[in-house]
């Protein structure tokens, strides 16, 4: 039986972003998670969320 095969890497979640475009911090509370779609609720520009090995998080405009 093998009840934990889930990777043991735990997986970093964010629970808002700065938005690199204007600066707004915008609460997430859905979680940000790597190769998430996230969209700033002040400008309305969309990013993709990627988190490094280091568990930082990154913001690439879509
Ligand atoms: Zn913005």
């Amino acid at each position: 039986m093998s009840d934990s095969d889930e990777s043991n890497k735990p997986q970093k979640k964010y629970n808002d972003f700065d938005c690199p475009n204007c600066n707004a911090n915008n609460p997430y509370d859905e979680g940000i998670t790597d190769g998430a779609e996230v969209r700033c609720y002040y400008c309305g520009q969309e990013f993709r969320a990627r988190i490094d090995e280091s568990g930082k998080l990154k913001l690439r405009e879509i």
